[in-house]
């Protein structure tokens, strides 16, 4: 078993109640153990024109290999309506596969950790709900540094778990 954080995101088609379906298929997937579900954050979009986000981050503890999961969250986005249109569009769901346990992947359709972690205070402070105080990446960075660096400007906590 690994513990895994994954990043929930969602614009369109009632986003809380996308995150909260997501929730209930990442609770279903094979080896696998939903260990703890953030806050529901709204922020304004990255890309100007676009509704705003909400997002969350979800524990899980598994035991599947982490292309397999990649694959699964794809089919969860897929089975909620997941069109992929413009690169950073809209989107009904969004799965980011954040931190894998403490590998580092560099694989061609997998980066862990996700490579713009420290530069989004949409995932950094749901994860901070999850995490240990003292979580550091397999990189070595401390995820308390990446807080300190990433104020929390523009987020709303919309519903607490
Ligand atoms: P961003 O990656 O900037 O958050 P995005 O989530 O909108 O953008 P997508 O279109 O959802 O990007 O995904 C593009 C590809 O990113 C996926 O097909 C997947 O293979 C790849 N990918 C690489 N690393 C990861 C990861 N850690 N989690 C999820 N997908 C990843
Ligand atoms: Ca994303
Ligand atoms: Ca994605």
């Amino acid at each position: 078993m690994e513990r895994i954080y994954i990043g929930l995101g969602s614009n369109l088609a009632d986003p809380a109640g996308q995150l909260r379906s997501a929730v209930a298929a990442l609770e279903q997937l094979p080896q696998t153990t939903l260990a703890g579900v953030s806050s529901f954050y709204q922020s304004d979009s990255l890309l100007p024109g676009q509704p705003r986000y909400t997002n969350a981050v979800v524990a899980l503890d598994s035991s599947l290999a982490p292309i397999e999961l990649l694959d699964a969250l794809q089919a969860i986005e897929n089975e909620q309506g997941r069109e992929r249109l413009e690169r950073w569009g809209p989107r009904t769901l969004d799965l980011d596969i954040l931190l894998f346990g403490d590998r580092l992947i560099d694989e061609p359709r997998l980066k862990v950790p996700h490579y713009q972690i420290q530069e989004r205070a949409f995932v950094l402070y749901p994860l901070a709900e999850l995490a240990p105080q003292d979580l550091r990446l397999a990189d070595g960075r401390a995820l308390s540094d990446l807080l300190a660096a990433c104020p929390f400007v523009g987020l709303e906590r919309i519903f607490q778990p």
